[in-house]
C-alpha cells in the first residue's frame, strides 16, 4: 500500500465564527487529511477551548487578554499551547501552515491577515475588511512572500473560478450578485423602523451579525466592490452589482466576444471554502447541492441606489483613494455596532458613514501603520457622529 500523504497543516483565524464553523465542518469531514496548527477567537473562550481540544490544535489564541487564565485552565490537560492578546493572535497567524483561513470580522483582522500572508502559503480570505482597508499592501506582500491569496467570499470565489486571468483585457464586466437582504422591497420608512433582530434575519445566508447588518444596508456589496477592485484589476467601472434574490448565481464575468461565464452553487459557504481548501484540486465536500429543476426560477434586477445609498459609497471611496476606504470601513463598523446596541436607527448606519467620509480628510496609506492610524481617526470621528445622531433620536 502506498504511504498516506502527510496531513495538510491548517490554521483558522476566527474559528468560533460562522465562517470558522463552516471551515471546521469541512476539515472534520476530511478525517486525517488535515492537522490543525492554530485556532483563534476574540472572547468565546469555552468554544475556542472545545475546538482546540476536539481538533488537537497545536496552538490556541484568545484576543481578549483577560481570558488567558481561563483558556489555560480549560486546556490544562491537553498538549495545546495557549496565548492571549492581539500579539498572540498574530503569532497564531504566523505559524507554519499550508493553508490559513482568515475569518476574523472587521479591521481587527488586518494585522493577523497580513501576518498570515507574510508567512506565505495559501491564505483563504474571508476577512474582506482587511482587503478593503489595505488591499494594495496585502497583494504586494503576497507577491513578496509567494503567498497564494484565494477569495473565500462567495461572489469573489465564483468570479475567481470563471475569470480568465491571462486575458484580463478581454473582460467587459465583472458582476457581483446581491441577494438584496431582508429589506429588498422595503420602503425607506419601513427601514427607518427596522430593529436589529429584523436586520440580521437574512433570507438566504446564515452569517455573523456584522455582515448580516451589512447585507441589510447593502454596505456589504459596497465593501465587496472595493474587495473585487483589489482582487481583479479591471478598474472599478467594470465591476457591477446585480440583485439576484435566489442567491444561486454568485458572480459572472462578461467577455468582449459576448460570452458570459457564471459561478453557481447553493447558498452554502462550505462550497467556496472547500474550493480554497483544495485549490488547485477539488475535494468531496458536504455542502448543499444545487437542484436547478427545484429552483425553477432565477431573477435579476438592478439595485435601487436611492433606497440603498451605501452602494455608491464604494465608488466614491475608491475614486478618493488613500485612506477613504479605511474611513468608510471604520465608520461602518462603528455605526453597525451602535445600531446593534440600539443607539442609532437602521438608516443612520449609512448616514454615519457618509457624514464621517465628509469630515475626515483623505491621507496616503502606504504602510500598515498609516492604515491603523487612519482607522483610529475615522473611528473617533464616527463615534462623534453617532453621539450626535443618538442625541437626536426620539
Ligand atoms: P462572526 O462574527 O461569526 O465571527 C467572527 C470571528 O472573528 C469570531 O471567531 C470572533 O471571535 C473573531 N473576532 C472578532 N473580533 C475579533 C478581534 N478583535 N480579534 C480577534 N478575533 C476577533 O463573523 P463571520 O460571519 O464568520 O465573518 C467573518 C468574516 O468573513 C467577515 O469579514 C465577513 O465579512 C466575512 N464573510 C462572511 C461570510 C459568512 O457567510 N458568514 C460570507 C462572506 C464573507
Ligand atoms: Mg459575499
Amino acid at each position: 500500500m502506498p504511504p498516506s500523504p502527510e496531513p495538510r497543516r491548517v490554521s483558522i483565524l476566527g474559528a468560533t465564527g460562522s465562517i470558522g464553523a463552516s471551515t471546521l465542518d469541512l476539515i472534520n469531514g476530511g478525517g486525517d487529511r488535515y492537522r490543525i496548527e492554530a485556532v483563534t477567537a476574540r472572547t468565546k473562550v469555552k468554544e475556542l477551548a472545545a475546538i482546540a481540544r476536539s481538533t488537537g490544535a497545536a496552538y490556541a489564541a484568545i484576543a481578549d487578554e483577560r481570558l488567558l487564565g481561563e483558556l489555560r485552565h480549560e486546556l490544562a490537560d491537553t498538549p495545546t499551547r495557549v496565548g492571549a492578546g492581539p500579539g498572540a493572535v498574530e503569532e497564531a497567524a504566523r505559524m507554519d501552515a499550508d493553508w490559513v483561513m482568515a475569518a476574523i470580522v472587521g479591521a481587527a483582522g488586518l494585522a493577523p491577515t497580513l501576518a498570515a500572508i507574510r508567512q506565505g502559503t495559501v491564505v483563504a480570505l474571508a476577512n474582506k475588511e482587511a482587503l478593503v482597508c489595505a488591499g494594495e499592501l496585502m497583494i504586494e506582500e503576497a507577491q513578496k512572500s509567494g503567498c497564494v491569496l484565494l477569495p473565500a467570499d462567495s461572489e469573489h470565489n465564483a468570479v475567481f473560478q470563471v475569470l480568465d486571468a491571462d486575458r484580463i483585457d478581454a473582460i467587459e464586466k465583472i458582476w457581483l450578485t446581491a441577494s438584496g437582504g431582508p429589506f429588498r422591497n422595503a420602503t425607506r420608512a419601513r427601514m427607518a423602523a427596522a430593529t436589529p433582530e429584523e436586520a440580521i434575519r437574512h433570507p438566504n445566508w446564515s452569517m455573523g451579525r456584522k455582515i448580516s447588518v451589512d447585507s441589510a444596508t447593502m454596505m456589504n456589496k459596497s465593501l465587496e466592490i472595493i474587495e473585487a477592485s483589489h482582487l481583479f484589476p479591471v478598474g472599478e467601472e467594470k465591476i457591477g452589482v446585480i440583485v439576484h434574490p435566489e442567491s444561486i448565481v454568485h458572480g459572472l464575468v462578461s467577455y468582449r466576444d459576448g460570452s458570459v461565464l457564471a459561478g453557481l452553487a447553493a447558498p452554502d459557504m462550505r462550497t467556496p471554502i472547500a474550493h480554497t481548501l483544495a485549490w488547485p484540486d477539488r475535494i468531496q465536500a458536504s455542502s448543499r447541492r444545487l437542484d436547478l429543476a427545484a429552483t425553477a426560477q432565477l431573477t435579476f434586477e438592478l439595485p435601487d441606489e436611492d433606497r440603498f445609498p451605501a452602494l455608491s459609497l464604494a465608488r466614491t471611496a475608491i475614486r478618493a483613494g488613500g485612506s477613504a476606504p479605511v474611513t468608510l470601513n471604520a465608520a461602518n463598523e462603528v455605526a453597525v455596532a451602535a445600531f446593534l446596541d440600539r443607539r442609532i436607527g437602521f438608516l443612520d448606519i449609512v448616514a454615519v458613514v457618509e457624514d464621517t467620509l465628509a469630515c475626515v480628510g483623505t491621507v496616503a496609506t502606504d504602510d500598515i501603520a498609516a492604515v491603523i492610524m487612519a482607522d483610529g481617526e475615522a473611528r473617533r470621528r464616527a463615534e462623534e457622529v453617532v453621539l450626535k445622531r443618538s442625541e437626536r433620536a426620539p
